[in-house]
């Protein structure tokens, strides 16, 4: 069953939103060649704690750290470690927060310094698909024409959209339903309803939309080891189109 928020859930949810976004902005503003994703990680902790927020990822199905970093090949899942980042990196950095009980999700793809005219179109239209996507939102309408508007501005752009990995409903759980592919038919699936709160996250890829796990189980990259981005926002659906959470 999907689960629609009533007013007292929703505002946790922009709560939990907000703390997210801050906690972006922070990490933006300290990405730069020599700093490593732990680094990145432990910056990210301390701030959600301060604003009384949880990580969400943290220990959620085993998950050793409080933020995905993932740097250039890798697609999603990425785990802080000493690794440096390097002029030209690109880097998706995914952040799930908690606040009283209830979960935003949002992830960003971030260059590091200078990168390729390539890696820019990449990070440009991944971003562009995820709002073409939300375009499409609101009370009344088909999961289909979210997942066909995703998937269709990909492929004007030849970008490769992962398959495997999905968006999902969020809420008093990280995951919950629906599903939500960023692939699809307009016109098929359920319909939205006021009142879901939904993480849209297109994962694109430069080349080929295949994928691998990494040995570390957690890490997945891509299969002709070219940049892959992510960009998701936690969105809540109104009557005449929905509200990002997780945004200004
Ligand atoms: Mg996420
Ligand atoms: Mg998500």
């Amino acid at each position: 069953m999907i689960d629609i928020k009533n007013n007292f859930e929703i505002k946790k949810m922009e709560r939990a939103g907000l703390i997210n976004y801050q906690t972006h902005k922070l990490l933006e503003s300290k990405i730069k060649p020599g700093i490593t994703t732990l680094e990145l990680n432990d910056i990210a902790e301390e701030f959600i704690k301060s604003k009384g927020g949880i990580p969400s990822f943290l220990g959620y199905n085993g998950f050793p750290k409080t933020i995905c970093t993932s740097v250039n090949e890798e697609v999603v899942h990425g785990i802080p470690s000493l690794k440096k980042l390097k002029k030209g990196d690109i880097i998706s950095i995914d952040i799930g927060v908690i606040y009283q009980g209830y979960h935003s999700d949002s992830a960003w793809t971030y260059p590091v310094g200078e990168i390729s005219h390539e890696k820019k179109v990449l990070l440009e239209e991944t971003k562009n698909a995820l709002y073409a996507g939300l375009k499409q939102i609101k009370n009344g309408v088909h999961l289909g024409d979210v997942s066909s508007a995703i998937e269709k501005h990909a492929k004007k752009f030849n970008l490769g959209v992962v398959r495997e990995l999905v968006g999902h409903g969020v809420g008093k759980h990280l995951h919950e339903e629906p599903d939500i592919p960023n692939y699809g038919k307009k016109g098929t699936g359920i319909i939205l309803k006021s009142g879901m709160t939904l993480a849209i996250e297109p994962m694109l890829n430069l080349g080929t939309r295949k994928i691998w796990l990494e040995d570390d189980d957690w890490t997945i990259i891509t299969q002709d080891g070219k940049p892959s981005a992510h960009f998701e926002h936690t969105v809540l659906v109104t009557d005449d189109g929905y509200k990002i959470l997780t945004g200004e």
